[in-house]
């Protein structure tokens, strides 16, 4: 019989993952705190973390931020069946040890496992998924992850995954970044922006900004990539303070968490984190549009 996974927090990454569990063949039980979104998900749906690790051995969260995952771990912890703890979630290698140090009083095994694909990896069930946790666990949760991506073993050591992610984001973010401001040096400078991401897609300028998040939500200017800038603030910062923390400099990253901090603050922590491009614009006077 297909095994019983629980699924905590279907907002714009989880929902997904859960439609792709279900697609796979597991049978899925979720919660979120927002009804509407765990009844549209088409699993079942319990009424609390708790009831969800009553029925689960395995219990993955997707949630917002490190003090939502730790709370909800506690919650979990409750449950009379769960044994496994999986956070895909990016919350840093200092939550990750902290929530496997909580659950591992309460005999239960915490994986750090964050993803990186966006909302289309996660629909199209080709998220790289970093992972962090013994071998021997790596084998327990491989066929459950593998409906939701390619699985990476970073180390044995809770939080090996979540410094993957972070050095991920802040590359990530740095190309949103940098993308947006030499688009707008060219508007600017009377450049055709569909002509310039032509072109640097075509040399040794191509990223995933100008790939993906420029033409997909920049120059339609519907901004609706599917992440919010307050979490991208929230990496960056996490990222920050892993590097502080490991004696490593991070004079770009740090300018990047400051472009960040202004964008959210602009526009709304729940803004999408494409609006990044409007802080440079609003300096500049002018707008990167399509045709
Ligand atoms: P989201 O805000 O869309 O979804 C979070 C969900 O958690 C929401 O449905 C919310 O109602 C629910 N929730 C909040 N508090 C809860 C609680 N106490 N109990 C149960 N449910 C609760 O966020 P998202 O974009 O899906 O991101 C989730 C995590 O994945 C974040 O850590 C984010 O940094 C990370 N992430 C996001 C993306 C992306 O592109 N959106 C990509 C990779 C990783």
């Amino acid at each position: 019989m297909a095994e019983h996974i629980g699924f905590i927090g279907v907002g714009r990454m989880g929902d997904p993952m859960v439609r792709n569990l279900l697609k796979a063949g597991f049978e899925v039980t979720v919660y979120d705190t927002n009804a509407a979104a765990a009844a549209a998900v088409g699993a079942k749906v319990a009424d609390s973390p708790a009831a969800v690790a009553s029925v689960a051995e395995v219990v993955i969260v997707s949630l917002p931020t490190p003090d939502v995952v730790r709370a909800v771990a506690l919650q979990v912890a409750e449950g009379s069946k769960v044994k496994v703890f999986i956070d895909v979630s990016t919350t840093g290698p200092k939550m990750a040890v902290e929530v496997a140090g909580l659950l591992a009083a309460k005999g239960i095994s915490a994986v750090d496992a964050p993803v990186t694909g966006g909302v289309g990896g996660a629909q199209k069930g080709t998220l790289a998924i970093m992972v962090g946790c013994p071998k021997d666990m790596l084998a327990r949760i491989t066929p459950i992850l593998s409906a939701l991506g390619k699985v990476f073993h970073l180390g044995e050591n809770p939080g090996a995954g979540q410094l993957m992610k972070l050095a991920n984001n802040l590359l990530s973010a740095a190309a949103l970044a940098v993308t947006s401001e030499v688009m707008v040096m060219g508007v600017k400078g009377g450049l055709d922006a569909n002509v310039m991401l032509d072109v640097i897609n075509s040399g040794t300028g191509r990223n995933s900004a100008s790939v993906d998040k420029f033409p997909k939500a920049i120059l339609p200017r519907t901004f609706d990539f599917g992440f919010a800038i307050g979490l991208l603030l929230k990496d960056i910062r996490l990222c920050m303070h892993e590097a502080e923390t490991l004696g490593v400099p991070m004079i770009c990253g740090n300018a990047i968490k400051e472009l960040l901090t202004i964008t959210a603050m602009r526009q709304g922590y729940d803004a999408d984190f494409t609006t990044i491009v409007k802080s440079v614009e609003e300096w500049a006077g002018v707008e990167v549009k399509g045709k």
